[in-house]
């Protein structure tokens, strides 16, 4: 009898959905992996706990991906079966409000968004047609993603170069425009101000079309369930697939000789051996730490030393679970404050926005509401200093934010203190903790004109055996990137060792 050759075993570091979703397909192409996971849960980022009744998504806002005509849904549906879930999908991305409580719907149907800035702004009918048309060019836009580039044959490239060509102009001229310079083209100013809300100010006009074209196309929902059901569902797949998942092992080092890296360290000197070792943890830490800063190219420099790429400004997550219904409001609404609220030296906001998941049941108890809001929190290391010298000036300060919070919901909709049932803040210092997350921000780093198109940093160049996955190791985070991820480099690892990707 043939003997079947040994196949080789790869360790992997974060058991995030970027590091769940490369030991599923790595597994599924036979080789031998381990995910080493400093918390006690996986999912990363991608997680909910639960308070006093309430379950308290940690992450998911929407979801992209979730239908069969998004180019990224295949990843997903290898991973989770998606006709078993239920996405909710919003009339609106967001509404704004001001201070008279006149609102701006920002539907996600690009028609009715189309009929709501023209009634609200007509002296802007020709920039509103402008951005509208926009987002209806890239309807029919269709990303070939079923391939990293490093495995493309020179036919698939022209295949997509192809296909990509009647967008990429628009492309490149959007990712020069950022979303404040172009409310400065509204005369309105009622609209200039709700769009600077309604999308991030300093990010690319062209990050703000892809969402509203998945609302629109319904390709980007709410999972019922949230973010726990989706990372649960993942751990569960990769089990299935006869992966090993080893729970609080922080790894400290990732063991390297002659070039060649070969295993890796924990923080209680336990060591483990293997050919190949992915790294889907944060990417500072695995630069500067785990591999002591012995290793770097253009694409670590860029990211980490010559400020080509920028973090995304980190925020608080704030979750109150209030004894109301707050279904008749929009799923995500700004609203201006009467006070400012002074979050940390380096941030203070005049709006507060919130999230509520009234349509989804596992999130409240019925007839009650969970309300996230994610103020941003700039001064990251100020949270991380005041937790470690002074942990009660850090508990005040969460406990006051939280009460300001309060105070401006129950100026703003009337009798909501004596509904709040539950508080819960996260600072970046928590992210930093669980997660390791650089910054402790969520999504890795801006999307902006200095980032498109620069390549994922899979491997750094001078040492073998070694790659990285997940938000920090591409130009952008997001679960269904990440997820993407997780196949691309399984690909990659496959073309690297000779043999044929698969999936099943
Ligand atoms: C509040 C919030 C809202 C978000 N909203 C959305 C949204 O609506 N839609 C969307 O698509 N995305 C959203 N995101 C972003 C999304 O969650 C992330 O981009 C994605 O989860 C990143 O996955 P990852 O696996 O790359 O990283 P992570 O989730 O950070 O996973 C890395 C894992 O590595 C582990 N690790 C780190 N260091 C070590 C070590 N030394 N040893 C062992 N393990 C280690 C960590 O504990 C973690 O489990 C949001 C994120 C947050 C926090």
């Amino acid at each position: 009898m043939e003997k079947k050759p040994k196949q080789k075993k790869i360790i992997i570091i974060g058991a995030g959905l970027a590091g769940m979703s490369a030991g599923c397909f790595l597994q599924m192409n036979g080789f031998e992996t381990e995910i080493f996971e400093k918390h006690s849960s996986s999912g990363g980022l991608c997680v909910s706990w639960k308070r006093q009744g309430y379950t308290i998504d940690g992450c998911i806002h929407f979801m992209a991906g979730t239908s069969p005509s998004e180019t990224t849904y295949p990843f997903w549906n290898s991973l989770i079966d998606m006709q078993s879930l239920r996405f909710i999908y919003s009339d609106t991305h967001s509404v704004a409000e001001n201070e008279r409580r006149e609102r701006i719907s920002f539907y996600s149907d690009v028609d009715r968004l189309e009929a709501e800035l023209l009634a609200k702004a007509p002296e802007d009918k020709a920039h509103i047609e402008k951005f509208i048309r926009l987002v209806r060019k890239f309807l029919r836009m269709s990303p070939p993603v079923f391939k990293p580039v490093e495995t493309m044959t020179l036919g698939e490239k022209l295949k997509v170069g192809y296909s990509m060509a009647p967008f990429l102009p628009a492309m490149l001229r959007y990712m020069r425009i950022t979303n404040q310079e172009y409310a400065a083209g509204f005369k309105n100013k009622e609209l200039k101000k709700m769009w600077e809300l309604a999308f991030v100010g300093d990010a690319p006009l062209f990050y703000s079309v892809m969402p509203l074209v998945w609302r629109h196309k319904k390709e980007a929902g709410y999972p019922a369930g949230g973010a726990a059901l989706i990372s649960g569902l993942i751990e569960q797949k990769y089990k299935e697939l006869g992966g090993v998942m080893h729970f609080n092992t922080h790894v400290t080092r990732i063991l390297t000789a002659d070039n060649v890296a070969h295993g890796i360290e924990l923080e209680n000197g336990a060591q483990h051996k293997a050919d190949i070792i992915v790294s889907a943890a944060d990417g500072r830490t695995t630069i500067y730490e785990m591999l002591q800063g012995a290793f770097k190219d253009q694409k670590v420099k860029d990211r980490y030393e010559r400020k080509v790429f920028q973090t995304i400004d980190p925020t608080l997550y704030v979750a109150l679970g209030i004894n109301r219904d707050f279904s008749d409001q929009p799923p995500k609404l700004y609203f201006p404050l009467e006070k400012p609220i002074r979050i940390d030296p380096l941030s203070t906001v005049d709006f507060l926005e919130f999230s509520h998941y009234c349509e989804d049941a596992s999130a409240a108890p019925a007839g009650k509401s969970l309300l996230t809001f994610m103020p941003e929190a700039r001064d990251w290391k100020y949270w991380q200093e005041l937790r470690k010298h002074d942990r009660k000036k850090y508990d005040d300060e969460k406990a006051r934010i939280a009460s300001e919070i309060v105070e401006a919901l129950d100026r703003r909709f009337g009798h909501i203190k004596e509904c709040v049932e539950m508080t819960d803040v996260v600072t970046p210092a928590t992210y930093i903790r669980y997660t390791n997350n650089w910054t402790g921000c969520q999504i890795s780093w801006k999307g902006t004109r200095n980032t498109f198109g620069k390549p994922v940093a899979w491997q750094i160049n001078g040492l073998r055996n070694f790659y990285m996955t997940g938000q920090w190791a591409s130009v952008a985070g997001g679960l269904n990137h990440v997820v993407m991820m997780g196949n691309h480099l399984a690909q990659i690892i496959c073309k690297n060792e000779r043999q044929k990707f698969k999936i099943c």
